[in-house]
């Protein structure tokens, strides 16, 4: 049986790899400290015989017992709200996490996949962006302390490799949304639909002309699963590139929840990108994959899982 160590296994992408692996025979290691996550996106496993949880912190030395054939490095802060509250930890996870986990795959022999993403592009000026744009990020603003670890998590797996042989891959992973996201995560998604199920106007941030294109969670790990798998090294863009306005997206969410609310603007938050759309022509040669799950469907399948929470969820404060 392969075994897999999954960082960042109590969070939104995390939990739904573990379940993936775990279904594909693999015996999986979930590790996670809980700054972001919950650990109700894993208690399903709790005491499933291919499923072990090790609660840590990654940014420290790392010991696993015996063998291990893969690593998945999920974890990291991945809103925009929660690495402006915990900036020093985000830099931590991709910089001192990320070497940590390459020093573990060395020693174990390894394949080591790291969850890069759209934010290395910054606020793009090449639209949609290929692999081979080297983007366009503010190193000092709010924002830089996720952009800049993870552009060094790119740049120190790809030395790992270079220098070490270490087998690696890089999936760069444009917004994704599902069922597990944390309510009050303060990324647009979950913000609509709590605003939405609470009575709430829906905020929308500056103008609301700003763009994002959603992959739903199920299509990101396919082709994560498949990416681990494949031969290639280099950064693959992995999303999908249907791309709305912020502002038509938040009438899209009145239609769906059916809510009589307005949609009231706020100031854009600082370096907050203009525009993101994945170019995947690369994923789908290599991979042979694309997304198959549309955003009507894929938000009737998130807004049915968030409808379901109680009014104490629904209000409660978050971490
Ligand atoms: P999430 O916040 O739901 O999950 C991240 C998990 O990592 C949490 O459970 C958190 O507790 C854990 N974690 C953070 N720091 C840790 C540490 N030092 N030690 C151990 N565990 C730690 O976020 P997510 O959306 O599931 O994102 C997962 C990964 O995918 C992140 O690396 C993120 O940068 C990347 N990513 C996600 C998206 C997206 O749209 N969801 C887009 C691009 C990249
Ligand atoms: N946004 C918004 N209202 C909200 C939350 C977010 O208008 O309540 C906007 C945000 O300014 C950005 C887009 O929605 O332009 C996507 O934000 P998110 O935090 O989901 O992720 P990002 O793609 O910026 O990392």
């Amino acid at each position: 049986m392969k075994r897999i160590l999954i960082t960042g296994a109590a969070g939104f992408l995390g939990s739904h790899l573990c379940d993936r692996f775990i279904k594909e025979g693999f015996f999986v290691i979930g590790m996670d400290n809980f700054i972001t996550g919950d650990f109700k996106n894993i208690k399903h496993l709790e005491n499933h015989p291919c499923f072990e949880f090790i609660e840590y912190d990654v940014t420290e030395y790392i010991t696993i017992q015996n063998n291990l054939d893969y690593i998945l490095h999920f974890a990291s802060p991945a809103s925009p709200i929660d690495y402006l509250k915990i900036p020093i930890q985000t830099l931590k996870v991709g910089s001192l996490g990320t070497h940590n986990l390459l020093g573990l795959a060395k020693a174990k022999k390894a394949r080591l996949l790291i969850a890069s993403t759209s934010e290395v592009y910054g606020d793009p000026l090449v639209h949609p962006q290929t692999e081979d744009y080297y983007g366009n990020v503010n190193t000092i603003g709010p924002r830089g302390v996720y952009d800049e670890a993870k552009r060094f998590q790119e740049s120190i797996t790809m030395a790992y490799h270079r220098f070490h042989g270490l087998e690696t891959r890089i999936a760069r992973i444009f917004n994704t949304y599902g069922p597990r996201m944390r309510l009050n995560d303060g990324r647009v998604i979950p913000a609509f639909i709590g605003q939405a199920l609470r009575g709430e106007d829906l905020t929308v941030f500056g103008d609301g002309l700003q763009t994002r294109s959603f992959c739903y969670v199920d299509d990101q790990v396919e082709a994560i699963y498949r990416l681990l798998l494949s031969d290639y090294v280099n950064p693959v863009n992995i999303g999908n590139p249907d791309e709305i306005t912020i502002k038509d997206f938040a009438e899209e969410i009145i239609n769906l929840t059916q809510a009589n609310q307005k949609i009231i603007y706020k100031a854009l938050p600082i370096d907050d990108p203009l525009q993101r759309q994945p170019d995947i022509s690369l994923a789908k040669e290599l991979l042979n994959w694309s997304p198959k799950v549309n955003r009507k469907e894929g938000m009737q399948k998130t807004f049915n899982y968030f409808k379901n929470f109680s009014q104490e969820e629904l209000f409660k404060s978050d971490h």
